[in-house]
């Protein structure tokens, strides 16, 4: 794994986080980006060499509105760049950690991405992430 390349952010709303981020983070939130696929609307900070995402559910079904009804807004998952996302998830499916797609699916930011169950992680939800060329 390469960094952290960012840290997700569960929110109720982005119209509340948004502002509140910049200005903790005194830095302006630089895109919003909605994914589809999982029902959600991104948006990202960048904080030095990493990022912060907030996620913001668009739908009831929504993975992020599901773990918002069971544990409140909050920290969501930590994401690790990686070089090569399928070799990763082999090497980590070897090791016996559980992963959550038998691909790599597109992401926000222009990502491949693949999610490793939190019950291996120490209740840590890891996104994997790889920058599409
Ligand atoms: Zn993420």
């Amino acid at each position: 794994m390469l960094k952290i390349e960012h840290i997700g952010i569960a929110v109720t709303s982005l119209a509340d986080a948004v502002p509140l981020f910049e200005k903790l983070l005194n830095s302006p939130c630089y895109k919003t980006e909605a994914v589809a696929s999982e029902q959600v609307t991104t948006a990202f900070f960048r904080q030095g060499d990493t990022k912060v995402e907030l996620l913001e559910a668009t739908g009831p079904n929504s993975v992020i509105a599901r773990f918002i009804e069971r544990k409140g807004a909050g920290m969501h998952h930590i994401a690790f760049e990686v070089s090569n996302i399928e070799e990763e998830m082999q090497r980590l499916a070897a090791e016996g950690f559980t992963l959550l797609q038998d691909k790599p699916k597109p992401g926000a930011d222009n990502k491949l991405v693949c999610f490793l169950h939190p019950k291996d992680t120490s209740g840590v939800l890891v996104e994997l992430c790889q920058e599409v060329k």
